[in-house]
This record gives C-alpha cells, sequence and structure tokens, in this order.
C-alpha cells in the first residue's frame, strides 16, 4: 500500500517520505499501520487533534450533524451559532463584547489570507510587517508572509510590501546579541523602524506574528518583545495579527497563548484543532472597529463546516469538563523538565524549548554548533522504529518537534521521553 501511493503520489508531499508508513487506524493518542504496528503519535495531525484520534463524543456530535445536514452554504445554523458562542466564551472576558468572528476555510492559510486582506481594507495600507523564522502558510499570500526561505526560494516575488524583521530567537539572537547584553533589541530594531518617518518602512497595515514559532523550530517568543510590539503598534494604530493557528486551542496550556503574554491582539487566527478532531475549519477573531469590509469580501465554497462546529463544540466542552489546559500544563512541564537534562550531558542538544504541548529538542554539531539536520532525521527515524511519530521543524530542519494530543497520559510522555533519551544517546556523535 505505502509502496503503491508512494509512486503514485507527487513529490509535494512530504509526509510518505519523512515517515514511511500507511496508516490503517487509528484512536486516541496511537495509530496503527497496516502491518499491525502501533505508534504514539506525537505529531497528532500537526497539532490538528486536540482529543486524540476518534474522540468517541466528538464522533457522536459530528455523527448527528452528519445526519442532519452538511453543507449550510453561509445562512445561520444552529451549528455555527452553538460553535460561535463556545468560541466567545474561550475568550478573555474583556475581548467578547468587542470581537467578531469570520469564518474562512477550510485552512489555517486562508484564514491568514482573510486576516491580512481585513487589516488592509480597514486601514487603506498596503504593507505588512512579519517576522524572521515565521510560518502562515503555503496560500501564495500566506507564503510572502512566512519567514522561512527554503519554503518559497523556487517561487519568486513573493507579494510586494512585506517586511521582515528580527523575532526574539534568543537560542541564535538575529542581532547577534548574548542573552546576558540582551536589552530586547529586536524589539527595539521594529520600534526604531516603525517610528522613524523615512526609515524605509510604511506605515504598515498590520504586524502579523506567531507567540511561538512553531514550523520555525519552536521558538516561543519573550514577553517583553510582545509586550512592546502590542504597546507600539497600538501607538502608532496598527493592527496587532496573532496567528494561533498552531498555538491555540489549548495547545499552549491556556486557549489562546496570547493570554500568557498579558496582551490583547486585534487579530486572532486559529484552525488547526478548532474541532478537536481533525476536520477542517478556519475562523479569523477581529475587533469590531476593523469590521468595515463588503459581504462577499472574503468569501468560500466551503467556509465553514457543519461537522467541524458540531465537533468543536463537543470538543470546548470536553476540554473544559475533563481540565484538559490543567494536563497541557502538567505533561508539558514534564517532557520539558525530562528532555532539558538531555541538554544538560548531551553536548548536540543545543537547547529545549516550549510552551504546553508544543515542545522542540534544538539539536547541533557539538565541534561548530551548526545545526545538526541529519543528527534530527536519524532521530526521528530512530523514533518511529521504537514506536514513536514526531516531527521536525526549525529553518535547518535541525529541531525534533513534539505536538501530542492534549490528552496525553503522563505513562504516554514518559514513553516518549524515554524513546528520545535513547534515540539521542545512541545516535550522538
Ligand atoms: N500558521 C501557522 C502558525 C501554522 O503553523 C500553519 C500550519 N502549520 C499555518 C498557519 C497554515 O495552516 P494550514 O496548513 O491549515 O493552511
Amino acid at each position: 500500500l505505502l509502496e503503491r501511493q508512494a509512486g503514485r503520489e507527487s513529490n509535494a508531499r512530504a509526509y510518505p517520505r519523512s515517515l514511511p508508513i500507511a496508516v490503517a487506524r487509528a484512536s486516541g493518542s496511537l495509530v496503527e499501520d497496516v502491518d499491525g504496528n502501533v505508534f504514539l503519535d506525537c505529531l497528532a495531525g500537526a497539532g490538528v487533534l486536540a482529543l486524540g484520534h476518534g474522540h468517541p463524543e466528538l464522533v457522536a456530535a459530528a455523527e448527528r450533524q452528519l445526519h442532519t445536514f452538511v453543507h449550510g452554504l453561509d445562512l445561520p445554523t444552529a451549528a455555527k451559532d452553538e460553535f460561535t458562542t463556545a468560541q466567545f466564551e474561550m475568550l478573555p472576558a474583556g475581548m467578547r463584547e468587542r470581537m467578531r468572528i469570520h469564518f474562512c476555510g477550510p485552512t489555517g492559510a486562508n484564514a491568514v489570507d482573510a486576516a491580512v486582506k481585513l487589516c488592509k481594507i480597514a486601514t487603506g495600507r498596503g504593507d505588512v510587517v512579519t517576522f524572521q523564522g515565521g510560518f502562515h502558510g503555503s496560500t501564495h499570500a500566506a507564503m510572502a508572509l512566512s519567514g522561512l526561505l527554503k519554503q518559497k526560494n523556487n517561487v519568486a516575488n513573493g507579494v510586494p510590501g512585506t517586511h521582515f524583521f528580527p523575532y526574539s530567537s534568543c537560542h541564535a539572537c538575529p542581532l547577534g546579541l548574548r542573552p546576558d547584553s540582551c536589552e530586547v533589541n529586536c524589539a527595539g530594531y521594529l520600534e526604531r523602524a516603525l517610528t522613524d518617518a523615512n526609515g524605509g518602512v510604511n506605515q504598515p497595515a498590520a504586524v502579523i506574528l506567531e507567540l511561538v514559532q512553531g514550523e520555525g523550530g519552536v521558538v516561543p517568543a519573550r514577553p517583553e518583545f510582545i509586550r512592546r510590539i502590542r504597546d507600539l503598534t497600538r501607538e502608532l494604530d496598527i493592527p496587532l495579527i496573532v496567528d494561533e493557528v498552531q498555538t491555540g486551542c489549548g495547545r499552549t496550556g491556556t486557549w489562546f497563548a496570547f493570554e500568557q503574554y498579558g496582551i490583547e491582539p486585534d487579530v486572532v487566527i486559529a484552525s488547526k484543532a478548532l474541532s478537536g478532531i481533525g476536520l477542517p475549519v478556519a475562523v479569523i477573531l477581529y475587533d469590531e472597529r476593523l469590521d468595515v469590509w463588503e459581504p462577499g469580501a472574503h468569501s468560500g465554497t466551503f467556509r465553514g463546516n457543519q461537522l467541524a462546529f458540531a465537533a468543536g463544540v463537543e470538543a470546548v466542552r470536553v476540554i473544559r469538563r475533563d481540565g484538559i489546559l490543567n494536563n497541557v500544563r502538567a505533561r508539558g512541564e514534564q517532557l520539558l523538565t525530562r528532555l532539558r537534562l538531555l541538554s544538560d550531558h548531551q553536548e548536540c542538544v543545543r537547547e529545549v524549548r516550549g510552551l504546553g504541548l508544543m515542545i522542540g529538542i534544538d539539536l547541533v554539531h557539538p565541534e561548530t554548533g551548526a545545526p545538526a539536520s541529519d543528527l534530527a532525521r536519524a532521530v526521528q527515524v530512530h523514533a518511529l522504529n521504537a514506536g514513536l511519530i514526531v516531527e521536525l521543524g526549525g529553518r535547518e530542519n535541525s529541531v525534533v518537534r513534539l505536538l501530542p494530543p492534549l490528552v496525553l497520559t503522563e505513562d504516554e510522555a514518559d514513553f516518549a521521553a524515554g524513546v528520545l533519551e535513547e534515540a539521542i544517546k545512541q545516535l550522538a556523535p
């Protein structure tokens, strides 16, 4: 099955090559391949499966909706209304009244496009400020905003007016500073560029960022960096878009990561885990004062998905009922504490970073400090053979990433950490 499919599938699809298994079935945090091998899934549909594969209560909700009706055009429906109510209840109380929701879809990248279009229409400006190492999706516009060159090197020109600024990646400071001599100069650099009338950057329509860069190698921003950008954008009346496609829906231990950074964005983008079980849906939540676009300004046949709405309502209910966010914080701490011991003993582990259940092990060549993508790939293969699915990321693909279901158990976390410790011990140069 694997070989037949690999022979037919396009080169652009990477997963069958990096994870050479064909999936037969999946349940909870486990995936079984066609040969009967069972894997702990610490990729979870790239962070989509908040409640794991096939959570019975979410499946039942989606199934009820399947038998009621599937496509509701853009009309109000009970499923949409309940989903909207659930999403607003998860926002900090102070934001609920002033936010609006727009259904995009069905992917995160489409919502990124919508967010930027909205800010361009609302401000009448054209430029967008974004950050090195960021990732916002694969549509043409979302890709243009992404600061990972490898993914767009073959696509000429991008979108004009996109300006890249340094992100607070302290492990590899873009300004070449050491953390002990740093005064968050990356934020200072942006402040100076945007307040200098002749600084080469027009007043932008928006600043867009991730609070933890995911594809960029699991890089949590420094809180001071984010707070200064929030103050600056507020002062200059520039909408701040926070891309929570990966960090949202509980992944970092709060519903949205911005809650932990003590800021309130003007636009929030959410997608991946909104339905809890992998049904496609994407939204933007935005301040009412930006709500000036005309009907039809961002349309699409699959905007809004009734099955995902029904499952998503259930996901919020189960996450609250079962205290899943507490589990995310506890399992995240457990994994970080244990994996950080690796960086004390293994020179090839530069850093173990993360927030909640978004964790990355940053691997380097000890002699040179250069990113060790070959070692990361070997660790991924070793892990797969030992029954663990993990992903790679980072600018050089040298960061081993974990994005497990939010319902990961203590034993499963122990198993994942054990496999990775063993892999790194065996493979370390
Ligand atoms: N933004 C971020 C932060 C992401 O991590 C991703 C996907 N990895 C996207 C946008 C794009 O989402 P999608 O793949 O659903 O288009």
